[in-house]
């Protein structure tokens, strides 16, 4: 009886519940970050390319499709970074909004392409939060009021955030703002803070460094003096150690560029990436 019981009252309450939860896919875990935080228990949530792993290079998985047609919205960041993700839109037959979480922002141009790396800079990443709010509230309206909420706490978590990496770089001597990272992930950070990244490869991990590029990157480390060289959490560490052999740059420690760490890495979250970077770059050149 008590069996029958339950059972009766999961098949009256469990469908009701799922149905009211807008389902949300963000491309990855950065932009999945932002929508957690903002969307928090009213929304299913599911994240294409999870922590610790490419989004420039991803090949879908078997279930990305089934995961698409049933979201009503699909995030992602757009400037060309998700290259593979209009071809897995069409293929699931899916009628999900896709919002461009980077709209708008001014974007950087790399060459004749756009710079896609647009949350380094915190300012960007405000308006990140925007959008995926007004896309949310205009998806669930019941809910809108919950999801500006979230938003509103975030955001002055940003701003302060923003103020501390404004005074941790004010405090590296100026001739010292210079680093070398695997690919050009920073272009917006270097642009809001001041820091000059100069990258073996280009804006996307596709594409490996000719023996020419590596040696005109060897003899701009030596030239312009760049004390600290950084590893990626992304790419593979074996062409920045073999820079920071040549040119006796030191090794600063890690960035997180393009994907955020698992639950018990350095950076679970936007928030602790950013201060995570922000702490490598002040403790390799502040002296
Ligand atoms: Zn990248």
């Amino acid at each position: 009886m008590r069996f029958l019981l339950l059972f009766a009252s999961l098949l009256i309450v469990s469908p009701l519940h799922a149905a009211e939860r807008l389902n949300v896919v963000a491309s990855f875990s950065i932009l999945a970050d932002f929508v957690r935080t903002i969307g928090g228990d009213r929304i299913n949530l599911t994240t294409l390319v999870g922590p610790d792993s490419d989004v420039h290079v991803y090949t879908p998985a078997p279930g990305d499709a089934k995961r698409i047609a049933e979201a009503k919205l699909v995030v992602v960041n757009g400037l060309g970074l998700e290259g593979w993700l209009p071809r897995l839109v069409q293929s699931a037959g899916s009628s999900a909004q896709v919002v461009t979480a980077s709209a708008g922002i001014a974007p950087l141009k790399l060459g004749s392409a756009a710079d896609p790396h647009a949350w380094q800079s915190v300012p960007n990443a405000k308006i990140y939060v925007a959008d995926i709010t007004s896309a949310l509230a205009a998806a669930d309206p019941d809910d809108a009021e919950f999801f500006r909420t979230q938003a509103k706490a975030y955001l002055e978590k940003l701003e302060a955030l923003d103020r501390e990496v404004r005074d941790a770089v004010a405090k590296i001597p100026p001739d010292r703002r210079k680093v070398i990272s695997t690919h050009n992930a920073f272009g917006y950070f270097a642009a809001e803070y001041g820091i000059q990244f100069v990258a073996p490869l280009g804006v996307s991990t596709e594409t490996e460094p000719s023996a020419r590029d590596i040696a005109a990157i060897i003899g701009q480390i030596k030239a312009a003096r760049i004390p600290a060289v950084f590893l990626e959490n992304i790419s593979d560490d074996r062409l920045i150690r073999r820079i920071a052999a040549e040119t006796g740059a030191k090794v600063g420690g890690t960035l997180i560029s393009d994907g955020l760490t698992g639950e018990k890495g350095l950076a679970p979250t936007y928030i602790d990436m950013v201060r995570h970077n922000i702490k490598a770059l002040t403790s390799a050149l502040d002296h």
